[in-house]
């Protein structure tokens, strides 16, 4: 069944003293639920085991109080009582084959210890990276023996956990083992700090450490940064080759990156698959130990290619692991189109942000393995014979009708264009978002193996057609459009004089192609990714362009999803004049007047349009309307009626997917007032937990 192209990604690797199954490997991700809610996590990486991944790795994992990330919750080893929740882990993810990892890290000025209230420890005094605006002291040598030790410790309570790969971690900017590297963190005198060799000590040292404590059945594993993009003071590549060179054969696996986290994990309008070969082909040309790097492999012929090519032994996977937890079994079943790719939005990455269970975009069911009991790849049965009608192709229309379809429910979809993917099709030609309309195209490509499912296009339907049309459950999922009057959160009561303005243009008009020219100040009241993609759009349509937000960064929300840097830098690069904490009060076609929003003075701006991104309206009419005749309804057979996604409530194409997946789940199932989640509760007894 298998391409036998794809053959050499199954071949077996050793890994020190233990062997993955194939080349697939889920390389260390942040999830939200890590130590708080370990029964969601287990089973969040279980899924991940079931799909066919070779090694199913933790996020970072605390290895002692003094590194506490609060709030940010990752794993934890603090001590024997968090083996547990690590334990349980462990042996889901042995049943299905895989083995376990667990990226141990102590992460000294970039920890936060809010919660544990410790004193930061560093290579040197310095200011602190997270938590509150407070110093590091620099480590005595006792303190880093201490750090060795629970280093140890942290392994070898990993080991009883059942953690077949124990890495070291010295990467992300996040961990000692790096700041001991990096000349801005380490001003040393002593051995530890000054000349490379002093400065690779003490990683060479826990790696020592951790192959002394568990290396007769653990691998041990180095993550590591092979540039940060800072210049000197931080890890250079040419440095980085030195490094590589002097530990070469020391760990029994190479896990190799760029640094920080927006410098991996860069969003799809940023940076294509495998943009970080350039920063890491170099390492397998200087060891003999396997190496693994990721690059959002979605593609099995990129991945086949990057081993080929020698630059890679193992593929590495965050993302597109979470898009699709089966994507390993399904190139082994030859089933590569039904691989649910990642888009590269970010949207896994928000979740750990906002310190909140992860999601995805693509795939809804992320995060709610447990909680909910969803599966990707596995729906409960219909219910009934029941027939259903979709409204609307954008991606609530498309997931429900396919996850209905999946059920086994007879689906009608209509869509009124001529193409489906509403939004999603229609973002997906801006600049940079080319493979956000991977959303439409896996739902269509499955859809098109139900032959229950019929879909409509270039039939816009109205109330009387819903009701001729006899299906007993209509969902609408009719989306919303962008408001053109100013309201939004600064404006509550709009802007006078925008709404019938030929010079006030919204996201709509550019992607209809209605492109204004000349002076074009871009209004951003929305903070995310939406304003900055139409300064892109403008610019390349030779626009002079400005960007005025009321708030007092750029696209503040874009932190979440590690966009922000990338959008400021593009910004500066395309000579995008920049206007924070500023509001519109007034835009004649000519002048544009805006009011400082912390001192109320007045600037005037000449422009010959404006872009608002403020605020969307639901395309609720058709909902208003057969709510407004349910009399009628019986006579239809209809018996129920839901209006979904951004016909609801406008969000992100996140939303739009849970809301039809879930629309599809709970249809025809029984509803209680319950909470509609399992949670963690603590009790006495879970407080005195201990591994027997
Ligand atoms: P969502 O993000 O909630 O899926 P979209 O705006 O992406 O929303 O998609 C909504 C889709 O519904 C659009 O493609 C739009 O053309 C379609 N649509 C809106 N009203 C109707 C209608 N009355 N009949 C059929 N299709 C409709
Ligand atoms: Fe990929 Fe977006 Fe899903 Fe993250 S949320 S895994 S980036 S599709």
């Amino acid at each position: 069944m298998r391409d036998p192209r794809y053959d050499i990604l199954f071949t077996p690797v050793r890994i020190g003293p233990v062997t993955t199954r194939n080349r697939f490997f889920q390389v260390p991700h942040c999830n939200g639920m890590g130590h708080s809610q370990p029964l969601a996590h287990a089973a969040m990486r279980e899924v991940k085991a079931e799909g066919g991944w070779g090694v199913v790795s933790t996020e970072e994992c605390e290895i002692h109080p003094s590194s506490d990330l609060s709030p940010y919750i990752e794993a934890r080893l603090w001590d024997d009582r968090d083996i547990p929740a690590l334990a349980l882990m462990c042996d889901k993810v042995h049943a299905h084959g895989a083995l376990a990892a667990v990226e141990l890290s102590h992460n000294g000025p970039t920890a936060s210890n809010l919660y544990s209230r410790e004193v930061l420890i560093a290579p040197s005094h310095q200011p602190s990276k997270y938590g509150y605006p407070s110093q590091a002291r620099a480590m005595t040598r006792e303190d880093i023996r201490q750090y060795r030790r629970w280093h140890r410790d942290a392994a070898l309570r990993a080991k009883r956990a059942g953690m077949d790969i124990i890495y070291v971690y010295a990467a992300h900017d996040l961990s000692l083992a790096m700041h001991f590297l990096q000349r801005r963190r380490n001003q040393r005198s002593d051995e530890y700090g000054g000349s490379l060799e002093n400065r690779v000590r003490l990683l060479r040292e826990v790696l020592e450490d951790t192959r002394d404590a568990v290396g007769d059945t653990c691998a041990v594993a180095l993550r590591f940064a092979t540039e940060e993009l800072l210049g000197p003071g931080g890890v250079e590549l040419a440095e980085a080759q030195d490094i590589v060179g002097m530990l070469a054969e020391l760990p029994d696996l190479w896990d190799v990156n760029v640094a920080a986290w927006y410098n991996d994990s860069v969003p799809s309008r940023f940076a294509p698959e495998g943009a970080q070969e350039p920063f890491i082909s170099f390492v397998k040309k200087t060891t003999t130990k396997p190496v693994v790097g990721v690059g959002r492999f979605t593609s099995p012929d990129s991945m086949v290619s990057q081993i080929r090519r020698g630059v890679l032994d193992l593929i590495g996977a965050a993302r597109p692991s979470i898009a699709d937890p089966y994507l390993p079994r399904k190139i082994d079943e030859g089933r590569v189109e039904d691989i649910r790719e990642c888009i590269g939005c970010n949207i896994c990455v928000s979740g750990d942000m906002t310190i909140t269970p992860i999601r995805c975009t693509q795939n809804p069911t992320m995060g709610e393995e447990w909680r909910k009991g969803w599966h990707p790849e596995r729906m409960p049965a219909k219910r009934s014979s029941a027939r259903v009608l979709v409204v609307g192709g954008g991606p609530a229309g498309l997931e429900a009708a396919r996850a209905l379809g999946q059920r086994g429910y007879e689906v009608s979809l209509a869509e009124a264009r001529r193409e489906l993917g509403g939004r999603v099709t229609r973002e997906a030609r801006l600049p940079g978002l080319a493979e956000w309309g991977r959303v439409r195209d896996w739902r269509l490509g499955q859809l098109n193996k139900l032959t229950d499912v019929s879909l409509y296009l270039d039939s816009e339907l109205t109330a009387q057609d819903v009701l001729d049309f006899g299906a007993e459950h209509v969902v609408l999922a009719t989306g919303c459009h962008w408001r053109r009057d100013g309201f939004g959160r600064s404006n509550g009561l709009g802007i006078d004089g925008l709404k019938d303005s030929p010079h006030v243009y919204t996201l709509d008009d550019l992607m209809d192609g209605r492109m204004p020219s000349g002076r074009v100040a871009v209004f951003d009241d929305d903070g995310f990714y939406y304003a900055s993609i139409a300064t892109d759009l403008l610019r390349l349509n030779n626009c002079e362009v400005s960007y005025v937000t009321t708030e007092d960064s750029v696209a503040p929300w874009s932190v979440n999803t590690l966009d922000y840097r990338h959008i400021r830098k593009r910004m500066a690069k395309q000579g995008v004049w920049v206007m924070v904490s500023h509001n519109i009060v007034s835009f004649d076609g000519a002048t544009l007047v805006l009011e400082n929003t912390w001192d109320g003075q007045l600037t005037e701006q000449r422009c010959d349009a404006l872009v608002t991104v403020t605020s969307r309206l639901p395309h609720d009419a058709l909902y208003q309307q057969l709510r407004e005749r349910e009399t009628a309804w019986a006579d239809s057979g209809i018996r129920s009626l839901r209006c979904i996604g951004d016909a609801e409530a406008p969000g992100l194409i996140a939303h739009a997917i849970y809301a039809g997946h879930r629309y599809a789940r709970e249809l025809e199932e029984p509803v209680t007032d319950e909470v509609p989640f399992k949670r963690h509760f603590h009790t006495a007894r879970e407080n005195d937990l201990r591994r027997e």
